[in-house]
């Protein structure tokens, strides 16, 4: 490789190792597994004292992680210099390397991975990615999540000699799109996948059809998008023969799973993974998302963060990394809603099962100027704004007749009007660009609109129609 694109990071020592100690945790969950995640966190909380200024300033004398405060995104990257035990780590630097798309899945400092995370939260994350946390993401991805359950092929740790369509996020240094770069320069060309990276902020057509030419033997993609590729196979305007569809990145449905997998006539293999840490639990062959409980700590937590008991729905969750000892996270607010479930998994794995009550946002029908319906997936028209306005604080609301769009802005948001004409003129450019025509897009003063449960926010709304008036019925239906 040369000297301006040195090779992704890959030490072939702690690769053996983390491949190893997964394969051990995975014989013996609850004994070697659990012995391997206490010495794994003393480790951690060790090299992190010792390393980092930050941690050891907030945390004089902490013993035990239960000794660590929760500690957020925003408090972690306002004080990024300081956050990592490696004094080079700055963040002037991180962003000026992430700020070059030609450097993805570059070696940065040597030995470490950069990538970002969207701004979804609220404030985008530069997340550096030693060989250790490298090592043990591709033991779980090859030995759990892309392992052979029963009644599945294995299609082999590196996905050798299949083709992969990856649908996702580009253009920047983001998660996903950094792993397929560096897999595809990491394995010989011999053994390597075939890849191919597809924006997912491009019309649905031009995906199919670029789709449709590759021929992919296993699809990667966020759910919705899926569902939305599962539609045209439907219809025929796809032809697909997959072996499998990987989704992640966002909630999948039981509808959406249903449609994928009898669109395609193929397993789909879920995941709940984060910028934060890849994989953090797996889809087994039964349907249910196991935690790496080996690799990680997850506390589901209460509103004043608060660890909660197996069984309840969460409010947030904390992380604890335990394979990254270079930019340490523990305790971190990820912010997602997760429920540790009790029973044990009907497929064996002592691995805990979990729940996770991610964002269902939702995708959205419009039309263009002969009125045929375009299909707009919600993560691409957030991606559009977030990455066209540099704003993240939003929610767009389409109406049921799909020719409006009112976008609502959160209270944190300090001017409203600015980020509306920033985010008005970057969601017409990507309207125009998907031939979309005659949506109309507004602003409105009003707040956000919450999902009545939770009280969490959807980006992405499709308003529901309205009642149309009809005779009043003899009595009043039951209320749902
Ligand atoms: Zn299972």
């Amino acid at each position: 490789m040369t000297a301006q694109h040195p090779a992704p990071p890959f030490d072939t020592w702690l690769w053996m190792q983390a491949w190893s100690e997964t394969w051990c945790a995975g014989l013996d969950p609850a004994g070697a597994g659990q012995r391997l995640r206490a010495q794994r966190l003393a480790r951690l909380i060790d090299a992190t004292l010792s390393g980092s200024p930050f941690y050891r300033r907030r945390h004089p004398g902490a013993h035990e992680l239960a000794d660590f405060r929760p500690v957020s995104k925003a408090e972690l990257m306002a004080h990024f210099d300081d956050w990592a035990t490696d004094r080079r780590i700055t963040r002037a630097a991180a962003q000026a390397f992430v700020a070059d798309p030609a450097c993805i899945a570059d070696g940065w400092l040597g030995n470490y991975l950069l990538w970002t995370s969207s701004g979804t939260s609220g404030e985008p994350g530069v997340f550096v990615q030693d060989a250790r946390s490298l090592a043990a993401y591709d033991a779980i991805d090859a030995l759990r999540l892309r392992g052979a359950g029963p009644g599945q092929v294995s299609l082999g740790s590196w996905g050798a000699r299949q083709r992969f369509a990856f649908v996702g996020a580009t253009g920047g240094h983001f998660a996903g799109v950094v792993s397929m770069e560096r897999l595809r320069r990491l394995v010989p060309a011999a053994l390597a996948p075939e890849i191919r990276v597809l924006s997912v902020l491009e019309p649905l057509c031009d995906v199919a059809q670029a789709l449709q030419a590759q021929q992919p033997s296993v699809l990667i993609t966020y759910p919705s998008c899926a569902a939305a590729l599962a539609r045209l196979q439907e219809a025929g305007q796809l032809r697909l023969a997959l072996k499998e569809v990987w989704t992640g990145g966002e909630q999948l449905s039981a509808e959406q799973r249903q449609q994928i997998q009898a669109a395609f006539g193929c397993p789909v293999r879920n995941n709940y993974g984060a910028s934060e840490f890849f994989t953090i639990a797996w889809e087994c062959a039964h349907g249910e998302l196991h935690l790496n409980d080996d690799w990680l700590v997850l506390e589901p937590v209460d509103e004043r963060l608060r660890p909660l008991p197996v069984g309840e729905m969460s409010h947030s969750t904390l992380l604890t990394n335990l394979a990254n000892l270079t930019q340490p996270l523990l305790r971190y607010q990820l912010g997602d809603r997760v429920r540790r479930v009790a029973e044990r998994c009907s497929c064996g794995s002592a691995f805990p099962l979990i729940e996770v009550q991610g964002r269902a946002d939702d995708t959205l029908r419009l039309r263009d100027a002969q009125h045929r319906p375009v299909t707009i997936l919600p993560l691409a028209l957030e991606t559009a704004i977030e990455e066209g306005a540099h704003v993240t604080q939003f929610q767009a609301l389409c109406g049921s007749d799909g020719d409006s769009i009112e976008l609502r802005f959160e209270a944190s948001v300090g001017d409203a009007r600015a980020a509306f004409t920033q985010s008005r003129r970057a969601l017409a450019d990507f309207l125009a660009h998907h031939g979309v025509s005659g949506t109309r897009i507004s602003m409105s003063a009003a707040e956000p609109l919450r999902q009545r449960a939770s009280g969490k926010l959807r980006r992405v709304v499709m308003l529901p129609a309205a009642p149309v008036r009809r005779k009043p019925p003899a009595r009043a239906p039951a209320r749902r």
